[in-house]
């Protein structure tokens, strides 16, 4: 029953820091949820029990788009817009290249110069671990310590080049992909799959010699969207022009969020996404931690690669080669 943190500090004493502002505890807080060691883990769901009563009050926002869009950007500004609004703002970001890239390219405090020192707001680059369920569910793990600490906003940010976004958009309320015009009055860098997700469209850099191709670009892809079907029967995904540098429309942003919040809570939408969230979280997390097992197995991670190889060679079935391994695991 006595639970301590690695350094020491009793549960109770943790949570209680932790909800006090303890900026380093919250940092340590983190530290213990993105670890993968056993002992670590039982500790982690110990501390993500006690704080459960403290979460789920924030704003969950997604954003997402391809780099150079402008995401760090935006996020910088429309942290600052709500921080000075009287905001706690904390920015996590789901970037699962990073260990291969060598470095964060997301969440990155440099690319975030006025968040990164403002002290309303808190940022977190990717936890680096190889799979996107492992990334994702420690930047859920975060999001629930962040809210704890009293951040009112939670901003998770990834790139939009693969599965991530989906990932992303099962941990926040509201999904919001970034685009840019391109050369014609169409958007450019947005996936159709991606399109589908989105609960807000917000064309960037609409400045400049840029303006008026930003927002004819947003009334093409207002058109293009009446052809598909909304994911709500109480929400058409709205597109905007925005521009993140000169701080133009992110009010305008800002009041969609709050808007599309409002629909979904007087629909019971939002209640029903948070629960469908929690029990697909689990599972995920089931999932990770058996194939986990079941990798570290020592018979199974003997001939794993092996295996791997002959399925990949054409010379072993792939329903063969889980007939080999599931039985060795009791399945
Ligand atoms: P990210 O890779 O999506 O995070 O994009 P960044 O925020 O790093 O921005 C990429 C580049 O676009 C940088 O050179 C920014 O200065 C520029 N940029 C970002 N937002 C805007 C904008 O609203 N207008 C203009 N003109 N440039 C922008």
């Amino acid at each position: 029953d006595s639970v301590t943190l690695p350094d020491g500090t009793s549960l109770e004493g943790a949570v209680s820091r932790l909800r006090d502002g303890d900026r380093a505890m919250l940092a340590r807080c983190i530290t213990l949820v993105e670890s993968r060691r056993p002992d670590h883990r039982r500790v982690a769901a110990a501390l993500l029990q006690a704080i459960l009563p403290y979460t789920g009050e924030a704003w969950r926002v997604g954003i997402t788009g391809v780099p150079g869009v402008g995401k760090s950007t935006t996020i910088d500004q429309l942290g600052v817009n709500l921080t000075a609004g009287g905001h706690r703002v904390a920015v996590l970001a789901v970037d699962p290249s990073s260990q291969r890239t060598g470095g964060s390219i997301l969440g990155d405090k440099t690319r975030m110069a006025r968040l990164a020192v403002d002290p309303s707001a808190f940022i977190r680059p990717s936890p680096a671990s190889g799979t996107l369920g492992g990334v994702a569910a420690r930047t859920r793990e975060t999001m629930l310590v962040c809210e704890a600490a009293g951040f009112d906003v939670v901003i998770v940010e990834t790139v939009g080049t693969g599965q991530s976004e989906t990932a992303v958009s099962e941990m926040v309320d509201v999904f919001v992909v970034l685009a840019l015009p391109g050369a014609g009055d169409e958007l450019q860098g947005i996936k159709k799959g991606v399109l589908e997700i989105a609960d807000i469209i917000a064309v960037n850099k609409a400045d400049g010699d840029n303006a008026d191709r930003a927002r004819r670009a947003a009334a093409e892809c207002r058109a293009a969207l009446h052809i598909l079907t909304p994911q709500s029967r109480h929400w058409s995904p709205p597109v905007l022009a925005v521009s993140g540098r000169d701080n133009v429309g992110l009010d305008d942003l800002w009041e969609k969020i709050a808007a599309h919040r409002d629909a979904m809570k007087s629909s019971h939408e939002f209640d029903e996404r948070r629960a469908d969230q929690q029990v697909r979280w689990m599972w995920a997390m089931l999932e990770e931690r058996l194939l986990g097992l079941l990798r570290a197995d020592p018979e199974i991670s003997a001939r794993i690669d092996e295996i791997e190889a002959q399925v990949h060679a054409g010379t072993l079935a792939p329903t063969a080669a889980v007939e080999e391994i599931a039985p060795k695991f009791g399945a």
